[in-house]
């Protein structure tokens, strides 16, 4: 069952929102070479907690820690720890917050120091997707509407899309109904209503969609070793259209500025 939520609940995934956006914007200017992603991860606790907030993923079904650290042809789910971050590595930084009991859940990935043109590109055309994703999560539009735009965005130019991992909706748990792929047929899925709130998460590969999951039980790398990026945003539908609840002050698509908060919702 999809569970809407009130203006003033969307105000409070808001709130939460910014500790989300906050820290990761950190984390983003502190992944340079030669920093552990495990350094990353207690600075994202921290962050977090002083902010007054819970990092939702310590702990969610046995992860270990407060973020995802996922390297180059790893995907998603990589465990912060030991490896150091080198130039020309691509980083993916997934990281959730609880705040007065309600979850926002964010992520980008970043170029450490100095990456390949082709690497730069399949940053761009991911975080191109997760515009267009959102853009597409409209009053009266369906969740199919989302994944088809997201698709034909990534395959047209020469991306694939992974299947195994979805969005999702986003409330008093980190993954509530409905899944939000990035893949589908237009009108299909269910209707989007005013109150939804979902985790829109595009997954993009350079290579062949296909992904495996690595002995540690949790990290997503891709089956044929090329690079993957993933962008992620918690979004509200409103009267006025899609509201990024995850908006950072660094490192947002130009796009995003129609997205902005308008002021529109409760206080
Ligand atoms: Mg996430
Ligand atoms: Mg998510």
């Amino acid at each position: 069952m999809i569970t809407l939520k009130s203006n003033r609940e969307i105000e409070t995934i808001r709130r939460g929102g910014k500790i989300t956006a906050d820290v990761l914007t950190e984390l983003m200017q502190a992944a340079r070479p030669g920093v552990t992603t495990r350094e990353l991860d207690s600075m994202a606790e921290h962050g977090i907690r002083q902010r007054g907030g819970v990092p939702t993923f310590k702990g969610y079904r046995g992860f270990p820690a407060s973020i995802c650290a996922s390297v180059n042809d790893e995907v998603v789910h990589g465990i912060p720890g030991s490896y150091v971050l080198r130039d020309g590595d691509l980083l993916s930084i997934d990281i959730g917050t609880t705040y007065e009991g309600f979850v926002s859940d964010s992520a980008v990935t970043v170029p450490v120091g100095d990456v390949s043109a082709s690497a730069r590109r399949l940053l761009a055309v991911t975080q191109e997707c997760l515009m267009i994703g959102v853009a597409a999560a409209k009053e009266n539009a369906y969740v199919g509407d989302i994944g088809a735009a997201v698709q034909e965005h990534a395959e047209s130019n020469g991306f694939g899309v992974v299947r195994e991992l979805v969005g999702h909706g986003v409330g008093r748990e980190m993954h509530e109904e409905p899944n939000v792929p990035n893949y589908g047929r237009r009108g299909s899925g269910a209707k989007i209503r005013r109150g939804l709130v979902i985790a829109i998460e595009p997954m993009i590969t350079q290579g062949a969609p296909g992904v495996v999951i690595q002995k540690d039980g949790w990290t997503v790398v891709t089956a044929d070793g090329k690079l993957a990026a993933h962008f992620e945003h918690t979004i509200a539908v409103t009267q006025e259209g899609p509201k990024i609840l995850t908006l950072r002050e660094l490192g947002e698509h130009p796009a995003v500025e129609q997205f902005r908060e308008a002021g529109a919702l409760s206080r």
